[in-house]
């Protein structure tokens, strides 16, 4: 039996794979298993920020492992705190609780979120306001803040407490907050899933007041945008806003599972012991790739993400075959006159693998990805739209 047919024998079919066994991982390449290579700009979904394999990440992950490799929450644990400390530092929040996936660290932003009210207004103010064609995540709650019918189907019933925003109305977010007993608003800043969609500044920027106004927590979604994908350490930071929480995820780690949920000083104290828990969350193995990922992400490397940005926008914009392209950094979508999955089986077979979303191509590719790479990479797109 071949793998691809024992993975439909045995795995649940609950994904739509693309017909790409891939069995190695070097940097910005891949290779299937006919050893054909491939230049990445999808990040296996914008997690291995550095690429596969990555040398600096590799040493810091294997040195761990060789250390010690898991312990649980019940104790002290070095790698975990100097991950928090530095994570609080360079993102100007307060306190972390650290979980596996962005699914999870986006629970434990609802959860901060509802307690903070809960704590001191009572239980009836905890109704989020979340955009709509948004994406938070595949737990029963967490589509249940997922502003996009497609996704309130089969699993009923789901958790209420959510209602659904038009992205940059702010009226539309303005009555919702007046029609409901609301405790936060939550968003992503660009909409990944949704279509790489930037969110306007002074849509934000509203929320952000109505937060204040309200004492409503302001919860940002950043386990896409987050750890230098969009040009900045989170996507917040050019937004001019100060978020109460923060949940980041893909990413953090470059390649191990790890979720983060930072609070900022409003809500830093709500969570207290036993409130909240994870087995796995903040595994020193995983703690350890991330410190090795976040302490390389500075004003060089957001620099160059910039810089390989505009070169993508500029190459792109107005060529044969594109309607459109959207996204910061290095989180790219564009709207193609083609059908996207027709134009990522055409790229395969070119040596370039891209992602879609909704009906768009999408980019993420490592944010070191070379140069020469990225421009062959854009030569190849270009030319497979321009068809
Ligand atoms: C991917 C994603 C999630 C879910 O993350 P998982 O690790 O798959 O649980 C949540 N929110 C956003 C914005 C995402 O892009």
């Amino acid at each position: 039996m071949s793998i691809k047919d024992d993975d439909k024998k045995y795995i649940a079919n609950s994904y739509g794979r693309f017909d790409l066994l891939l069995e190695k991982g070097e940097a910005g390449a891949l290779f299937d298993d006919e050893n054909n290579k491939y230049i990445d700009l999808g990040s296996g979904i914008a997690v291995n920020t550095f690429g596969n394999a990555d040398p600096e990440w590799k040493d810091a992950v294997i040195t761990q492992i060789n250390t010690m490799s898991h312990v649980s929450n019940l104790y002290y644990s070095e790698p975990q705190v100097k991950l928090a400390k530095m994570l609080c530092e360079k993102a100007g929040m307060s306190r972390v609780f650290f979980s596996n996936s962005g699914a999870e660290a986006n629970e434990c932003a609802i959860k901060v979120a509802r307690k903070y009210s809960s704590d001191k207004y009572g239980d009836d103010r905890n109704v989020i306001v979340t955009l709509k064609n948004s994406f938070h995540g595949r737990t029963i709650t967490t589509l249940a803040a997922t502003g996009q019918d497609g996704f309130h189907t089969s699993f009923g019933p789901f958790p209420g407490g959510f209602v659904y925003a038009e992205a940059n109305n702010l009226d539309d977010v303005k009555n919702l907050v007046a029609e409901n007993n609301c405790c936060a608003i939550m968003m992503e800043l660009v909409q990944g899933e949704g279509g790489v969609i930037a969110l306007d500044k002074a849509f934000v920027q509203g929320c952000e007041e109505i937060c204040k106004e309200k004492d409503m927590c302001l919860v940002i979604d950043e386990v896409q945008t987050g750890n230098g994908r969009t040009g900045s350490l989170y996507a917040y930071m050019q937004y001019g806003i100060v978020p109460d929480i923060v949940s980041t995820a893909k990413g953090l780690a470059g390649g191990l599972p790890l979720g983060a949920t930072m609070m900022g000083e409003k809500c830093k104290d709500v969570l207290t012991a036993g409130t909240h828990g994870s087995t796995f969350g903040g595994n020193p193995i995983c703690c350890a790739g991330a410190l090795s990922v976040l302490s390389r992400i500075d004003d060089a490397l957001m620099a160059d993400v910039k810089k390989k940005s505009e070169y993508i926008f500029k190459s792109l914009e107005g060529a044969k075959g594109v309607k459109s392209v959207s996204g910061l950094g290095l989180m790219i979508g564009i709207e193609v006159e083609k059908e996207a999955k027709d134009v990522v089986n055409a790229l395969f077979k070119k040596g370039i693998i891209v992602l879609t979303a909704k009906k768009k191509i999408r980019l993420l590719p490592p944010l070191n990805i070379s140069m020469n790479d990225l421009e062959k990479a854009i030569e190849a797109i270009k030319d497979e739209l321009a068809k």
